[in-house]
């Protein structure tokens, strides 16, 4: 086993704080990557703080992971010592499903294993990326084909990215289309970037009116402060598709009504308490959709992170030291991120 420096929470109530891990010595189909840098999402803190009432303790949160292979075991093809690796939300499923054959590990019939908190069904515990390195069999490792400067910029790419990335290609984000991206946080900034990249018409609803110029500059067509009814009501009808990430509950009504005829709103934002129900003549009267949406598979996670390669997508970030995380969780809780925290490896001593 390999002693491992990392930062845990080992309660609901207890901040993060310094905590030792094994980690397994890498076997003939695992790569050991020494983590670089270490994103920070919004499920971290539902996670650390057992929000969603599943979390296993001593809690090592972390799923948007990206550093440099230093082992890997002899059957392993795709990466040598060197190379600059990424893993995303899954470090493992059943394989044999049809979900995994479809390569939508994150529908897995038996339940992926998180990159934290062990299987979704329940299972032995995993520590995340808020430590020193990490040892994960080769097919859920990703390559990393960005630029070396680039690397903190590509953490948040595994889960943010890959997360608004897959509903958009699957509801058909491009050209011709109308697309409201809801929040703009870690996920809806990715968002915002993705569907502008993928060639559709982009509207942004914010809380914030501070926000307004970043979304502009991020790629939104328009920004509607969303708390503002008659913002809102001028958009009425005229959007194909929402993706809403937002993660507190909020009137989803509001939001629906914006939807054409045979529209659909993608939940991504997943609070730890339900939103009000809709009306459901609300969706009724236009055959409106409200779905929802999780991360995405192996395959579609490459893909998104080659498109970003290609198109020179990279996440805002703050960059910070370990020992900052607990007062970053503060700042998000406050929507103060412009627009992921990313924790720059190094600083855990
Ligand atoms: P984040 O950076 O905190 O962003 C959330 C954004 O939602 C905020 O920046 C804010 O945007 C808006 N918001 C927050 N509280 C609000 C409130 N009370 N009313 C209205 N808007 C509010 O979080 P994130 O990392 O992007 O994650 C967002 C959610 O997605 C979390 O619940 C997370 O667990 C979930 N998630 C789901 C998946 C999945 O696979 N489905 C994957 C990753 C994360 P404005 O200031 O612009 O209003
Ligand atoms: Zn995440």
């Amino acid at each position: 086993m390999i002693k491992t420096k990392a930062y845990a929470a080992q309660s609901a109530s207890s901040p993060l704080a310094p905590h030792e891990i094994r980690r397994r010595e890498p076997g003939p189909e695992d790569v050991q990557i020494e983590i670089l840098y270490c994103g920070v999402c919004h499920s971290d803190l539902h996670t650390a703080r057992n929000e969603w009432k599943n979390t296993l303790y001593p809690s090592v949160p972390g799923h948007e992971i990206v550093g440099r292979v230093v082992a890997v075991g002899k059957e392993v093809k795709g990466f040598r010592i060197g190379d600059f690796a990424g893993v995303g939300c899954m470090v493992d499923s059943c394989g044999h499903c049809a979900s995994c054959h479809e390569g939508e590990e994150q529908y897995c019939a038996n339940g992926f294993t998180g990159t934290y908190n062990g299987p979704v069904f329940g299972g032995e515990n995993t520590y995340g990326g808020y430590s020193q390195s990490v040892v994960v069999k080769e097919s859920f490792v990703l390559r990393v084909r960005h630029e070396e400067k680039n690397l903190a910029r590509v953490a948040p790419l595994l889960c943010a990215g890959i997360t608004t990335y897959s509903p958009l290609r699957h509801w058909g984000a491009g050209p011709g289309k109308r697309v409201g991206i809801v929040g703009l946080g870690g996920l809806g900034h990715m968002g915002v970037k993705l569907a502008h990249a993928m060639g559709a018409h982009v509207v942004l609803f914010t809380t914030s009116p501070g926000k307004v110029e970043d979304g502009k500059r991020l790629g939104a067509d328009a920004v509607c402060i969303s708390k503002d009814e008659r913002q809102m009501a001028s958009y009425a009808n005229s959007l194909d598709f929402i993706l809403n990430t937002v993660a507190a509950p909020h009137d989803l009504d509001a939001f629906l009504s914006l939807l054409k005829r045979d529209g659909t709103m993608t939940l991504v934002g997943a609070p730890a308490e339900p939103h009000p129900s809709p009306t459901v003549f609300n969706l009724i009267f236009k055959r409106r959709q409200l779905a929802g949406s999780l991360i995405g598979g192996i395959r579609e996670t490459q893909e998104m992170l080659d498109f970003c390669a290609e198109h020179g997508i990279g996440s805002d970030i703050e960059m910070i030291p370990m020992d900052y995380i607990n007062t970053a969780y503060e700042r998000m809780l406050k929507s103060d991120v412009k627009y992921r925290f990313v924790i720059d490896m190094a600083t855990l001593k």
